[in-house]
């Protein structure tokens, strides 16, 4: 059944989610989670498999077609590779793809593939084992995380890398890193340091200076001229290399405006824009005896109500910003 479009009241129709399966990660990266983890959740809390692919396949028969499943490490869940395939069934999906920081990539690769996963975005923030030790604080080697990479690549999936450039931390091993996903035949992206949770704690690098470093390496970046993803990226490409080269820049060019997305969170919360905490807490009528045309009427006021704008530029200058951890949204 085709359910009426999701459109908010600035607009903005909402064709992409972000579905996080866990809040939990193997990892600690400084910008994202407290190196002491976070409180135990109990398992009943987090929406199950079943639960989760309601509400997508809702979403879907909306006009979502595209899903990126995210965590903190969507991998860390047992059976995420099994919701994938199932999500990617679903029928309006046209897109799925995965974020993950890659540690537990490589038995799944071969699977990932055989059910056709649409793209495999890996974070990996320096290549240097040291620094990356010193941002993750995991001790992974680089040496897991690289050949599944290569494997995911070389099976046909799109893989993208994902870096978010952080002075003092990654900003010396940038070079190396856009030179290894150039010659590898990854898409590279920088991903500018969001000011909330953690990331209010550290300090980013201008993505101008990165497009320098890269002009100044590679010669002029061309704009790409396709999209590749979900939107937000501005994208180049680099003479000489099929990969590509991308600039997420959430604070200091905002693309809020053309925003298409919402997030479900695994707490079952649908968080209509990334920085503010408006949206609706689907999991009690998942839990009720509600049906579909129920939770149709709730998604729908929920996007209508989605924030025209993040306040970042706001928040950085009072410090008073995103009060959740960024594990828990999914970036
Ligand atoms: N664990 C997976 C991963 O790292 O790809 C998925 C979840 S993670 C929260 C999703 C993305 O959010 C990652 O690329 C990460 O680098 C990014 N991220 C986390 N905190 C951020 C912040 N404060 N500013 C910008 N990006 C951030
Ligand atoms: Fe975990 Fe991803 Fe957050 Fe790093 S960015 S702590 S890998 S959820």
């Amino acid at each position: 059944m085709q359910e009426p479009a999701l459109l908010d009241a600035h607009g903005r129709k909402i064709t992409y989610m972000r579905v996080s399966l866990t809040d939990r990660c193997n990892f600690r990266c400084v910008y994202c989670m407290p190196e002491e983890g976070e409180p135990h959740i109990p398992h009943e809390e987090i929406l199950s498999f079943e639960e989760l692919l309601r509400v997508c396949r809702v979403a879907a028969e909306m006009g979502i077609s595209r899903f990126k499943v995210t965590g903190g490490e969507p991998l860390c869940r047992k059976g995420a590779v099994d919701f994938i395939r199932r999500l990617k069934q679903l029928p309006g999906v046209a897109q799925t793809t995965i974020t993950t920081n890659g540690a537990l990539l490589a038995p799944y690769v071969d699977e990932l593939a055989a059910i056709g996963v649409d793209g495999i975005n890996v974070s990996l923030d320096s290549l240097s084992q040291d620094h990356y030790n010193n941002i993750t604080r995991a001790r992974i080697p680089l040496g897991k995380v690289l050949p599944a990479m290569a494997r995911a690549r070389d099976k046909g999936i799109l893989v993208k890398i994902n870096v978010v450039p952080l002075k003092d931390y990654n900003e010396s091993d940038l070079p190396e890193l856009i030179n290894f996903a150039l010659t590898s035949g990854y898409h590279i992206r920088f991903i500018e340091l969001m000011p909330v949770g953690r990331g209010k704690l550290y300090e980013g690098v201008p993505q101008d200076n990165i497009r320098e470093m890269i002009e100044e390496s590679f010669g002029p970046l061309a704009p790409l001229g396709r999209v590749i993803g979900n939107g937000p990226a501005e994208c180049f490409s680099v003479a000489g290399y099929s990969g590509s080269v991308g600039f997420i820049s959430a604070v200091s060019k905002k693309f809020c405006h053309c925003c298409n997305r919402v997030r479900l969170t695994s707490l079952g919360f649908l968080k209509t824009c990334l920085h503010h905490n408006i949206g609706v807490h689907l999991k009690p009528l998942l839990r009720s005896k509600a049906g579909d045309a129920e939770l149709v009427q709730v998604m729908l006021a929920a996007v209508r109500k989605k924030p025209l704008a993040h306040e970042f530029a706001r928040a950085l200058r009072t410090g008073d910003s995103g009060n959740f951890l960024m594990n828990s949204v999914g970036g």
